[in-house]
């Protein structure tokens, strides 16, 4: 066994590296949690985690422009729209799927039950409604301005927007609803503010600021398609993309050897930072132990089953070329800013068709999270059950629709999927408020969702360029392919 460790160990260094990391950063976290560290120190301990979310957020726009616009620049305009149906189709399934494992397995556990934990019941009506969050959503994929969809926003400027401020200080988290004095503001969000609150007025630490990924993605597809269509004219534009694709391509390999040594610190400045553990009682652990019970049967069980069913090829040697994009997820806490190691393992490990992940990937990581999804519907219904609200059969089909779509309309970022949380409360009457009884322990299961939201895109990227292999013949990938999968 030792010797079989130590080969697995030297073949798989940078894997081996991260585990690693993680665990280090665990143990770090805990003996640091004590030592009451000032402000200033914590802002030092966290700096090279800091720059490690920096290097992969750094990454993004290059990654997803250039691949999309090269990749699908390409392609037959009839095999894309194929591939194009599939994915979406293939995504909204999946999805669907993982709500109702969620539903399921709440309804067995039944968390919320006993008298430990108070419910808001605020009844102050609905805030924000389904139909508001497929206008945002569409919002989203229109950028009115292509250079801002770009930029980080919900930044500073929110910040005298700030209510309920004494309320949400002892948790670390301002909740803002959208506003019409800033209608740029679509959505409720949550900005995280580590440590809170002295520096509630200076600047918006914390990962809820986003780029809208959504419009670039729907842009740079476009924009590939018609690039395609353009013959001579348009090589000199795909020329360039390419160019970059490999050169991005070339960062990453060179920066995932920094990764382990920002794993342990992102991780290890998470713990000194959260709240205390104590505070988590048995419904909300049951709570937790329902999300993750779900997050297993969907991401370890269904998924490799659809995946056997569909490729007949073996799924959790597919899995084995993820685990470094897996491990990166558990330490981000988001798909986005995995999305580079994703798809340097979708590439190198599983070699999965190029054309094909280039597409696949950016669009799964915008709007496929059957890991978030699962997750808002378990935790709607554990918040009915805490307020003694009896769910008909209605509503819980109503939670199943709306917590898909929350999910799409969730970004690839930290803690996304509390934001949209509130779209599938709203939806059945409960109130948003009682997000707070879950916000202790959402930074935990954050990490396990995102996990399955990046194996589930992984998932679909191979089952696709299973099914279009036809369309997408590629001859020197072929050997390498029988290889790597079986
Ligand atoms: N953190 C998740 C992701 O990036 C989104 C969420 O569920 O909050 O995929």
């Amino acid at each position: 066994f030792w010797q079989w460790l130590k080969e697995y160990c030297k073949r798989n260094g940078l894997l081996t590296l991260s585990v690693f990391a993680v665990l280090t950063g665990c143990i770090l976290g805990f003996m640091l949690r004590n030592q009451n560290l000032s402000t200033q120190a914590r802002i030092y301990f966290s700096f090279p985690g800091e720059l490690l979310m920096r290097i992969l957020k750094m990454l993004i726009l290059p990654l997803i422009t250039s691949s999309l616009m090269s990749g699908l620049s390409s392609m037959d305009s009839k095999a894309c729209g194929r591939m194009g149906l599939l994915t979406v189709t293939y995504y909204l399934w999946t999805t669907f799927i993982a709500v109702v494992v969620g539903i399921v397995l709440v309804l067995i556990i039944h968390p919320g039950s006993g008298t430990e934990m108070e419910g808001h019941r605020l009844g102050g009506g609905p805030v924000m409604t389904s139909a508001d969050a497929l206008l945002d959503l569409i919002r989203n994929m229109v950028p009115d301005n292509l250079v801002e969809a770009t930029f980080e926003q919900y930044s500073t400027d929110l910040v005298p927007m700030i209510k309920n401020t004494e309320k949400t200080i002892e948790s670390n988290y301002v909740y803002i609803m959208p506003d019409e004095k800033n209608p740029k503001l679509g959505r409720p969000v949550f900005l995280e503010l580590t440590p809170a609150p002295q520096i509630l007025y200076k600047s918006v630490p914390g990962s809820s600021r986003q780029m809208n990924v959504l419009g670039i993605v729907i842009f740079s597809a476009i924009m590939g398609l018609l690039l395609g269509k353009m013959g001579e004219r348009g090589a000199p534009l795909i020329n360039v993309c390419q160019c970059i694709n490999e050169c991005v391509m070339k960062i990453i390999n060179a920066a995932v050897w920094y990764f382990p040594f920002g794993i342990i610190f992102l991780v290890a400045g998470k713990i000194v930072d959260m709240q205390d553990p104590t505070s988590i009682g048995k419904k909300l652990g049951m709570y937790a132990l329902t999300v993750l019970a779900g997050l297993f049967v969907h991401g370890l069980i269904l998924l490799p089953f659809f995946y056997f069913l569909l490729t007949r090829k073996n799924p959790f040697t597919y899995i084995r070329g993820l685990l470094q994009a897996l491990v990166i997820a558990l330490a981000t806490s988001s798909s986005s800013a995995t999305l580079p190691i994703t798809m340097k393992c979708l590439l190198e490990n599983c070699h999965v068709d190029r054309q094909i992940a280039r597409f696949v990937l950016p669009v799964g990581a915008t709007i496929n999270m059957d890991g978030t999804a699962l997750y808002e519907a378990v935790a709607a219904i554990f918040i009915a059950q805490v307020n003694d609200y009896e769910l008909d059969f209605g509503q819980l089909v109503t939670i199943s629709i709306t917590a898909t779509a929350a999910s799409i309309g969730a970004a690839g970022i930290p803690q996304a999927g509390l934001v949209t949380m509130v779209i599938v409360l709203t939806s059945v009457g409960l109130p948003p408020d009682d997000i707070t009884l879950i916000v202790a322990i959402d930074w935990v299961l954050d990490r396990f969702r995102t996990m399955i939201n990046v194996l589930g895109d992984a998932f679909a990227a191979g089952i696709i360029a299973h099914l279009c292999r036809k369309d997408f013949p590629s001859p020197d990938e072929k050997p390498r392919m029988s290889r790597g999968m079986q």
